[in-house]
């Protein structure tokens, strides 16, 4: 089920969480594992901090660039709808996009799909090249921000330039 499939209650309960260790607890409750990482500055004013995605509806920034300086495309492969993501952007934007409203569709080559994967080799070659997702994310704009509770505004996902 997607996010926007929820009740206005079922929402509000599940953006209630106010730390990492609520949210973690929740999703243990809901039989999902999660680990959270320590990013490279983890804490901003003594609180515990993430890294903020800058995203680009328009998908006018260069890939090339953009999967140069991602910190997660190729680390953090995502398993969904039958194949291999570089990402989560790549393999989760569907949801932010009909949130808001926003044209930003992926491409076959965006993924790999699982009956395609002939050795570890594929998910390597997969995994170290830019996708066409990527012009969707500026990179250069990612901001690290203290952990708080959403607004659940497209502008805490889109970049600020
Ligand atoms: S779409 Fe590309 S640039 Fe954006 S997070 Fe994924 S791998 Fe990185």
């Amino acid at each position: 089920m997607h996010f926007e499939d929820l009740t206005p209650q079922q929402k509000e309960k599940a953006i209630a969480c106010k730390t990492p260790d609520e949210l973690a607890a929740l999703a243990r409750k809901k039989g999902v594992r999660t680990a959270f990482t320590k990013d490279i500055t983890n804490t901003v004013d003594g609180k515990e901090a993430f890294l903020r995605l800058a995203l680009d509806p328009k998908g006018e920034c260069d890939r090339a660039q953009s999967f140069t300086s991602c910190p997660f495309g190729g680390c953090y492969l995502q398993l969904a709808r039958g194949a291999i993501w570089p990402c989560q952007v790549a393999a989760h934007h569907g949801s932010f996009a009909r949130r808001f409203g926003y044209d930003m569709h992926d491409a076959p080559a965006d993924s790999l799909p699982l009956e395609s994967i002939g050795s570890t080799d594929d998910i390597e070659t997969f995994r170290r090249m830019p996708h066409p997702m990527c012009r969707h994310c500026d990179n250069d704009a990612l901001t690290v921000v203290p952990w708080g509770r959403s607004k659940l505004s497209a502008d805490e996902w889109l970049s600020s330039r």
